[in-house]
């Protein structure tokens, strides 16, 4: 079968407990796009058991169609019965570009069926766009570059290089997605879904897992990714007693929150659900504080979409001030209480 039989642009729509993700939006948001640009629609793939009431929501966020697949096997995520749905829909409406969320699911299910469709997959993906292939072509075979490709961008090697991978021999195109990169579609409730209810018709044959109780993770439940305004700190910020200056000028602003370096994490003053970079979250708020942060690349990473970067550092030669939108030079111990008084003040 020809490669350009394979049309559409689909997303994995993860549930949980059937609620949907934030990174399905995201990726409907991205794929509307990319189908834009290739001439087709968005459709949005969502697996799990009575799970029917959450098409519209998808629809409202901008897919044009669900394939649902719902069956009581699908209730709890499990690799073998997640995988086959996914596998049976992919070989049945054979999509052009296939998007899954980087999230622990995703990071499972995406590389099982890429392999069990025989195609690549690009993990971790933190740009999408639509292009040609090679992106320069090699001269005297410029008839060989192919056009309509996606150019899937990720930080390799330690993030010190950033990637650019196409998949110009297989079908569909495949990629794991970082969340919290991409935009969701405003909500309008008034674009609804087409929904294709798909028999994948799934066996079960779950020899090697058995869910015997689910726990729910307590302690960090506030996500930064959900913060308007991230207050960060890094080494710099020197003790676990130093974050509590940081904890009070996060409270100045409404929907504040801490986050932090990785070395705040290994240094134990911070949960890893704080932790901002490639290999924390990727956060976008309106306004992120960083603070004792040097801004190594694996950081900067995390958090250079924030709409808003303050870096406050006694280097004035410390990288964090390229991304920084306004940058203080100084002590922290000295500028955060000032701050933290004139906000209060306010
Ligand atoms: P440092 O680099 O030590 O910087 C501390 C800063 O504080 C300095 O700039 C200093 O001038 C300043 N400072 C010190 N005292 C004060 C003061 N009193 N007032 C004001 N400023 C002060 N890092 C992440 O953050 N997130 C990741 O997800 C991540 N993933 C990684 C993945 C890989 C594969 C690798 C290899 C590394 C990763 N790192 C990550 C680590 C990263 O390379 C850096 O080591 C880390 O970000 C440094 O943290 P920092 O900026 O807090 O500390």
């Amino acid at each position: 079968m020809g490669l350009e039989e394979y049309k559409g642009v689909y997303v994995f729509a993860q549930q949980v407990d059937n609620e949907l993700s934030s990174i399905a939006f995201e990726l409907i948001g991205k794929g509307k796009e990319l189908a834009e640009k290739l001439g087709t629609d968005v459709t949005a793939v969502l697996l799990g058991s009575n799970v029917g009431s959450l098409t519209d929501e998808l629809g409202a966020y901008g897919a044009d169609k669900v394939i649902v697949v719902d069956n009581p096997l699908l209730e709890t995520y499990r690799t073998e019965p997640y995988a086959q749905a996914l596998t049976a829909v992919i070989n049945t409406y054979k999509p052009e570009i296939m998007l899954v969320g980087a999230t622990a699911i995703g990071r499972d299910l995406g590389p099982t069926v890429s392999a069990r469709v025989a195609t690549g997959l690009t993990a971790d993906c933190t740009v999408l766009e639509i292009g040609d292939f090679p992106l320069n072509p090699i001269p005297g075979k410029e008839d060989q570059q192919k056009h309509n490709q996606l150019l899937m961008t990720r930080p390799a090697f330690g993030g010190n290089t950033i990637a650019t991978i196409a998949c110009p021999n297989n079908r569909p195109q495949m990629a794991t997605v970082r969340p919290g990169v991409m935009q969701k579609l405003p909500k309008d409730p008034s674009h609804k879904a087409e929904v294709i209810n798909f028999d994948a018709g799934l066996v079960e044959n779950n020899r090697y897992v058995e869910i015997l109780e689910v726990v729910k993770a307590v302690g960090n439940v506030e996500n930064i990714m959900d913060a308007k305004v991230l207050v960060s700190g890094g080494r710099g910020v020197g003790s676990e007693e130093g974050f509590e200056q940081l904890k009070e000028l996060a409270s100045c602003f409404k929907g504040g929150m801490v986050s932090c370096s990785r070395a705040v994490v290994e240094n134990g003053w911070l949960a890893q659900d704080y932790q901002v970079g490639q290999t924390g979250k990727t956060v976008r708020p309106n306004i992120y504080f960083a603070i004792g942060i040097s801004g190594a690349i694996q950081h900067v990473a995390g958090m250079e979409e924030s709409d808003l970067i303050i870096a406050i550092n006694k280097d004035e030669d410390a990288p964090i001030f390229d991304v920084a939108d306004y940058g203080l030079v100084g002590d922290w111990k000295k500028i955060v209480p000032q701050l933290t008084a004139a906000l209060k003040a306010e």
